[in-house]
C-alpha cells in the first residue's frame, strides 16, 4: 500500500476550494452496495479514514485501525484524511452531534453540527475539513472513497443526529457523494 501525501491528514492543508456557492452539496444518488465494493476493488487510489489506518485522530484521541481495511487495500495507492483535524480541531476534541437532520441537511442549511456537552456550534469546522477531503481527493483523481461509520464527518450510512443513531451521512460523506465519489463504508467490507 502506497501512501499518497495528501498534507491534510494531520491539518497541514493550506487552501480550501469551496464549492462555487461556498455552501451547498446536492445530493446524488447512491450506488448499490455491490457496485461500491465492486468500484473499490478495482480503483488504484482511494481516499481513506486517517482513524482507519491506524493514526489516533479520533475525538477520544484513539485510532481505528482495521485490519479488514488494510487488507482491502492492499496494492492500491492510499490519500489518507481526517476532515476534523485537517479543519484545525485538537486531538483529543469534544464529541459533536448532528442536529437537525444529516449530512446533505447541514450543507443545505438545515441541520447543524454541534458539540454533544457545550453545544459549541463546530458546524463551519467540519464543512471546512470536507472541504479540504474533497480538494485532497480531486488532487490525486481519487473516485472512490473509504471511510469510517457513524462518524458525524465520514459516516456513510448511518450517524448520531441529536445523541440517536440514524440511517444518513456525515457532512464529509454528503460533499463527496455530491462530486460524484463513490464513498464505501468500512463495515460494509
Ligand atoms: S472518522 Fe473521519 S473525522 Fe473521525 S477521526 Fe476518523 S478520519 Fe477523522
Amino acid at each position: 500500500m502506497k501512501r499518497e501525501d495528501a498534507r491534510a491528514g494531520t491539518g497541514l492543508a493550506s487552501s480550501v476550494e469551496g464549492d462555487a456557492d461556498g455552501c451547498h452539496a446536492r445530493a446524488r444518488a447512491i450506488p448499490p452496495q455491490e457496485a461500491r465494493r465492486a468500484a473499490l476493488r478495482e480503483a488504484p487510489v482511494v481516499l481513506v479514514s486517517a482513524c482507519l489506518l491506524g493514526e489516533a485522530c479520533r475525538y477520544d484521541g484513539r485510532s481505528q485501525r482495521s485490519e479488514r481495511v488494510l487488507a482491502a487495500l492492499e496494492g492500491k495507492a492510499v490519500v489518507p484524511i481526517c476532515p476534523e483535524v485537517a479543519s484545525g480541531l485538537p486531538i483529543p476534541r469534544p464529541p459533536v452531534d448532528l442536529r437537525g437532520g444529516t449530512g446533505v441537511d447541514v450543507w443545505a442549511g438545515q441541520a447543524r453540527a454541534v458539540e454533544r456537552e457545550a453545544r459549541t456550534d463546530r458546524t463551519e469546522d467540519f464543512q471546512r475539513g470536507a472541504q479540504l477531503a474533497l480538494e485532497a481527493a480531486r488532487r490525486f483523481d481519487v473516485t472512490v472513497a473509504l471511510l469510517k461509520e457513524k462518524s458525524p464527518s465520514c459516516g456513510s450510512q448511518r450517524v448520531y443526529e441529536s445523541g440517536v443513531l440514524r440511517s444518513g451521512e456525515g457532512i464529509t460523506t454528503a460533499l463527496l457523494r455530491a462530486e460524484d465519489i463513490t464513498v464505501v463504508s468500512d463495515e460494509e467490507l
